[in-house]
């Protein structure tokens, strides 16, 4: 059955795409304009991304850093949240069609803002996704943290020592902030958290490996934080393998090519992708219909105000879109979905919109272990452990809500100040779900969020047709 964005009177209809940073924060400074709007998201949830790989090493649950967006927008009585993939955008119609357990709904807007960010990028190599995870999503954190702790596991049983090795290294590729993080916590949790957990493996011999093609670590920051974050890295056990680039990953390890043609082999049971983004499909058929050009990376270009070539009512933000090289960071994604809903509010109120927009770079900060982050801000770089409580304020502070940063705190006091880690579980459904849902086929790979393809064309019942 086909239902569609109820009309709630005269007032305009503002559709968000996305209830990430770009989405949920457009949607909040609409909270008291005139109009309606409806929040389309593909999850129920608003996902802290950055919070991400501390799900996947077993320090935050996953609530913490994904709170419903239902609940969130639950006292802004003009916004309305819908569950569904957009499957569509018709820019001539003025239509955004979505999707979710073959229930294919059709939203009418006066103002379209779409913030549907980016994916993983495996450059081409999509069937490197079987045995390397990426980590854009809470499924895909949920996945590796049950393959991180099941590697321990499956070592503690295993009696041959090569197997062994393969099952304690572990591979993070791309030495980006998300790569360092991750390959930071995969090293303090088998040296810290699970050195007497076990009885026949020494956890605390696992090699962690962070390789990546390009010559450093954390490569958009300056040489100094660069070199900083790599000594700190190998302090923790962290073997640092730059110039090297990835040319295959099978289920038992991964194959390497380094800087002077030599490729080499590593066994590793656990692999995980932290290198290159594509952005949301969405950007490529806003593209077609628009004109406006899409980059390599799937981003769209946009107007220096957000929006689309010859449609001011439409406005792209965060990590699809693409204006003056801006990174593909929160604080993009947050100004822009701001910079979006208040052009919205003007045009809803007949004021002048603002022509460009301005994006203030508060700086940009990773943590490699605990207690040493690095820092370059305000014309600062610096590194160690007063970045490091900077970096832990900043993730508190954009992080929604009192009890996820209540709880986060404790979290944090249990892992940082003492060495547990409260969320270990991992299921073996968390594990194999991914490849399971693969295996239903294309039909169900259309529609993530849940169910076949709808098959029956959708009808349109926005009263647009009537109109
Ligand atoms: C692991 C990781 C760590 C990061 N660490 C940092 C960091 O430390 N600091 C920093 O500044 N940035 C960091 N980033 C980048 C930052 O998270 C992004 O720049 C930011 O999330 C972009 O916001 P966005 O709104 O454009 O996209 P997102 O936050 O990705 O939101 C996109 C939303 O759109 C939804 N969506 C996608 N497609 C559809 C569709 N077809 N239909 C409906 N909904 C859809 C998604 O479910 C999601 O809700 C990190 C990213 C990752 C993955």
């Amino acid at each position: 059955m086909t239902t569609a964005t109820p009309s709630t009177g005269q007032r305009p209809r503002v559709v968000i795409v996305g209830s990430g940073f770009g989405g949920l924060f457009a949607a909040q400074r609409l909270k008291k304009a005139p109009v309606d709007v409806t929040l389309i998201g593909k999850t129920t949830h608003h996902l802290f991304q950055p919070l991400l790989y501390q799900v996947a090493t077993g320090i935050l649950s996953e609530g913490e850093i994904a709170p419903p967006t239902r609940e969130i927008l639950k006292n802004q009585d003009n916004a309305r949240v819908v569950l569904g993939e957009v499957t569509d955008i018709d820019l001539a119609a003025k239509t955004v069609t979505s999707t979710v357990l073959g229930r294919t709904t059709v939203h009418a807007y006066d103002e379209l803002i779409v913030a549907a960010g980016a994916g993983q990028s495996y450059f081409g190599n999509d069937q490197f996704a079987e045995f390397a995870p990426g980590m854009k999503s809470i499924d895909d954190a949920l996945e590796l943290r049950g393959r991180i702790f099941g590697a321990f596991e499956l070592a503690e049983l295993a009696t041959d020592p090569a197997e062994i090795d393969r099952l304690l290294t572990f591979v993070v590729v791309g030495a980006g902030p998300t790569g360092v993080e991750m390959a930071g916590q995969i090293a303090e949790l088998a040296r810290r958290t699970l050195r007497h957990d076990f009885r026949r493996i020494d956890p605390t011999s696992a090699r962690v490996i962070l390789l990546d093609a390009a010559p450093k670590v954390l490569p958009p920051f300056v040489d100094k934080l660069s070199q900083k974050a790599h000594k700190q890295l190998n302090e923790i056990g962290v073997e640092v393998q730059l110039g090297a680039m990835v040319t295959n990953v099978d289920a038992d390890g991964i194959v390497v090519k380094d800087g002077d043609g030599h490729e080499r082999r590593i066994n590793a049971a656990t692999k995980i992708w932290a290198a290159g983004v594509q952005a949301s499909p969405l950007g490529k058929l806003l593209g077609e219909q628009s004109g406006a050009e899409v980059d390599r990376a799937g981003r769209i270009s946009v107007q220096p105000d957000l929006s689309l070539p010859g449609h001011p009512e439409v406005h792209v933000v965060g990590d699809m879109m693409s204006l003056n090289r801006l990174p593909g960071v929160a604080q993009v994604a947050i100004q822009g979905g701001r910079f979006a809903a208040e052009a919205v509010a003007a045009r809803v109120a007949g004021r002048p919109t603002k022509p460009e927009f301005h994006y203030f770079d508060k700086g940009s900060m990773a943590t490699i272990s605990r207690f040493h982050a690095v820092a370059d801000t305000w014309k600062f770089q610096f590194g160690g452990f007063i970045a490091w409580v900077l970096w832990l304020v900043v993730h508190l502070m954009y992080q929604v809500g009192f009890k996820n940063r209540f709880s986060t705190v404790v979290h944090w006091a249990v892992s940082f100040l003492g060495r547990g880690r409260s969320q270990r579980v991992g299921t073996q459904q968390q594990v194999y779900g991914r490849l399971a849902l693969e295996h239903l086929g294309p039909d169900f790979e259309v529609s993530k969020t849940g169910g076949k393809r709808h098959t029956g064309e959708p009808v349109d019942v926005t009263g647009r047709e009537s109109a």
